[in-house]
């Protein structure tokens, strides 16, 4: 057996970042900036006001009251979108709308709730100071300034500042294609009634939401029969097309695991016994240079080693600085026991989080390894290292594996 931590070195140093492509924004939503924005222009690109109201002198405000207002008269309305026919002269008052720039000669804005229409003219009925409710421009953006970094997982705030600036595609990491296929006889999808030892399907379709969850795109490279030379037609359709491939089944032990005889014959693959359980067996390499997972069949076996390697590895690859799961201590709500066997162990749980940030962890239910509905109701992993496990109360780590 090897440690977990040299399985998982021996999967990243085989894989690189993938090479940056031009992606129109609209499709950059939750991919990784491989540029520096720099803002050509400034927002806002011109000086204007945050409020409906009256572009004015400040001057002219002064001493304004409601008992005792200052008429002034209104000679001109600015929309946003449009500007004023003429600079704003001493003594005059101009209608101005949220967003419209700011007249020449003005230098304040009184909102409309401090004035009272006054025929053509309207009523001051405050004193306002310069700049009020004026939106330099720049105020947002500076003309120059470098406004988003290398690393950044572009979220809609980030789309819609690209937009402002007018950008209609963004250098990112593409998202890996991530082929996935399941490999047994004994599996068949869909309703039909199941032939004696037939089962159904479920790790293909565990495994590409995994992968579509993690930021990849899935691409199903379908059923495949315990036969060398459909693995081996499938495993090279797979790398032809996909920047990873992952297939799940037949690196046991077993006369039939053809998925570990194929991958160490045509490339360069090792077979580990990793340390841990669940999911103790793993073949990894390259194939054409494309990385093959070849990940154990029990289900909850082929997600947690899914977990453990293909997730943070392929994050990075998409150029992810947060690859890897967050890990939170936290107390077991019940005894976690377990026999010494050299392996880490991730137990299935449930994580809640106490009103004073205290994280707790209780069993989803039982811990084998073909169990996958405590795996599908389970948002963390403890992990259990080599010994007896913990008593109820004690503190463990746990991988949470959704927002807790
Ligand atoms: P294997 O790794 O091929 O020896 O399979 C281990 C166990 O996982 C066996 O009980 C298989 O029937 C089961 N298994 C393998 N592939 C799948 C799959 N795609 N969906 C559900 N169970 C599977
Ligand atoms: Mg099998």
């Amino acid at each position: 057996m090897i440690a977990l931590e040299e399985a998982q070195a021996k999967v990243n140093r085989d894989l690189a970042v993938l090479t940056p492509v031009d992606v129109p924004i609209i499709d950059s939503l939750g991919m990784v900036l491989a540029e520096t924005v720099a803002a050509e222009e400034a927002i806002p690109p011109f000086a204007n006001t945050a409020m409906d109201g009256f572009a004015v002198r400040a001057a002219d405000t002064a001493g304004a009251t409601k008992e005792s207002p200052i008429t002034l008269p209104v000679v001109a309305t600015i929309a946003a979108g449009s500007v004023a026919p003429r600079p704003l002269a001493p003594g005059e008052a101009m209608r101005i709308m949220t967003g419209a720039p700011l007249p020449d000669g003005a230098d304040a804005i009184i909102m409309v709730e401090l004035t009272r229409p006054a025929g053509f003219d309207v009523d001051l009925l405050a004193e306002v100071p310069v700049g009020n409710h004026i939106r330099p421009a720049g105020d947002d953006i500076q003309e120059g300034a470098d406004v988003l970094h290398p690393g950044t997982v572009l979220g809609p705030g980030h789309l819609g500042v690209l937009a402002s600036l007018g950008r209609l595609t963004v250098r990112c990491y593409p998202r890996p294609r991530v082929g996935v296929m399941s490999t047994g006889d004994e599996l068949v999808e869909g309703p039909q009634p199941l032939k004696p030892g037939q089962i159904r399907d479920s790790n293909r379709l565990t495994l590409l939401s995994m992968a579509r969850e993690a930021g990849f795109t899935p691409v199903d490279l379908g059923m495949i029969r315990d036969d060398e030379r459909a693995i081996e037609r499938a495993l090279r359709t797979g790398v032809a097309t996909c920047d990873a491939v992952i297939t799940s089944g037949g690196v046991s032990m077993g006369d039939f695991d053809y998925v570990k005889a194929v991958l160490t014959r045509v490339g360069e693959f090792s077979w580990m016994q990793v340390a841990i359980k669940p999911a103790k067996p793993l073949v990894f390499g390259l194939l054409e240079d494309v990385p093959v997972f070849g990940l154990p069949g029990n289900p909850v076996s082929s997600m947690v080693s899914f977990e453990l390697f293909a997730r943070p590895g392929l994050r990075r690859t998409m150029g992810r600085l947060d690859a890897e799961r967050q890990r939170v201590p936290a107390v077991a709500n019940e005894p976690m026991k377990r026999q010494e066997d050299g392996k880490i162990h991730f137990n299935r749980v449930f994580v809640s989080r106490d009103d004073d940030g205290t994280y707790r962890a209780r069993r989803t239910g039982g811990q084998g390894s073909h169990q996958l509905l405590a795996m599908a109701t389970a948002n963390g992993l403890a992990i259990l290292p080599n010994g007896d496990g913990v008593d109820e109360g004690e503190i463990m780590d746990v991988m949470l594996l959704d927002v807790v």
